[in-house]
């Protein structure tokens, strides 16, 4: 991992942030990308809130990469961050992540706890707690175990001993370090630990997504705040069509989002006129505007007409 091969806080920063929600190999070429685009902190300053969602298009939850440019501004404003409290106050930085950038980069006592460490936790130690309660727990334990001779090593150790031996299922217990002291090893109780957390309720939900074709270009909305890809530029989804025309029905396909399981049919309008309120974007350019993956697979429907 290239993250692993540096003390340099930024880059740090930025894999933690992308690794959050997202697989380690899907995550390495988005990182290499992001970092030749902004190699430090200043460059990433210095960019737009299109360059940054450009760059991180296709990672999902994009607020991340929003929060790592606020973030960049606000360090070029008040200067780096010396330690994790100092770190927790730049934009976007949580607990976890101004933990592993104090512990790697800077070599500072600072715990972290992650789901890897938290599965690692709760079978060591044999806590039957689920949810915010074990959180909390493994905070406090990590806390006062952490090395304070290599804090980095430490965390980064935990870390990789829950992603590639105490994984989620079928851990590797006899390959791993800690066997003779594990608690859910020797009460025979690795498989129910962690207590699992009661699984939120999928909603099922039908959206119709509207392509609206005129010359050649289509015509995109910016996602509002505090909405799914919110600043990003979406299709037009609505009940009722947003043009008069007959509609062309392209397609439909499932996604999910959050706790929805979302069941998009995907129309097409032509209009004999551009509508107003909308970005024309022409077809040729649309790999460079940043619009959401489910947005961006409608789109591929057109090539099937
Ligand atoms: Fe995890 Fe098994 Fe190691 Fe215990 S012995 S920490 S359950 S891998």
């Amino acid at each position: 991992m290239p993250w692993r091969r540096t003390k340099d806080a930024y880059s740090i920063w930025v894999s933690e942030v992308m690794l959050q929600q997202t697989q380690v190999s899907v995550v390495i070429p988005y990182y290499e990308r992001w970092m030749s685009r902004f190699p430090t902190v200043g460059s990433l300053a210095q960019s737009t809130e299109e360059d940054v969602l450009q760059v991180w298009q296709g990672l999902g939850y994009y607020r991340r990469a929003k929060s790592l440019l606020a973030g960049a501004k606000f360090i070029v404003e008040n200067g780096f961050p010396s330690d994790a409290n100092g770190w927790k106050k730049v934009p976007g930085v949580g607990d976890y992540t101004a933990g592993a950038i104090a512990s790697i980069a800077l070599s500072h006592p600072a715990s972290l706890v992650d789901g890897n460490v938290e599965r690692v936790f709760a079978r060591l130690t044999g806590d039957r707690s689920n949810g915010t309660e074990l959180s909390k727990n493994a905070w406090k334990w990590a806390d006062e175990n952490i090395s304070a001779a290599s804090p980095g090593d430490w965390n980064q150790g935990l870390m990789e001993l829950g992603a590639t031996i105490c994984t989620p299922r079928d851990p590797n217990c006899s390959g791993c370090p800690l066997q003779l002291e594990c608690r859910a090893f020797l009460r025979g109780l690795v498989s129910e630990l962690p207590v699992a957390s009661p699984k939120p309720e999928v909603k099922a939900l039908r959206q119709t997504f509207w392509i609206i074709l005129f010359d050649d270009s289509i015509h995109l909305t910016r996602s509002a705040k505090n909405e799914w890809w919110s600043d990003m530029q979406v299709l037009p989804v609505s009940e009722i069509p947003p043009s008069d025309g007959w509609a062309e029905d392209l397609g439909r396909f499932k996604f999910t989002v959050t706790n929805h399981r979302i069941t998009a049919e995907v129309k097409l309008l032509r209009p004999e006129s551009p509508l107003e309120g909308f970005s024309l974007i022409p077809l040729n350019q649309i790999t460079e505007v940043p619009i959401p993956a489910p947005h961006r697979k409608a789109l591929k429907l057109l090539h099937k007409i």
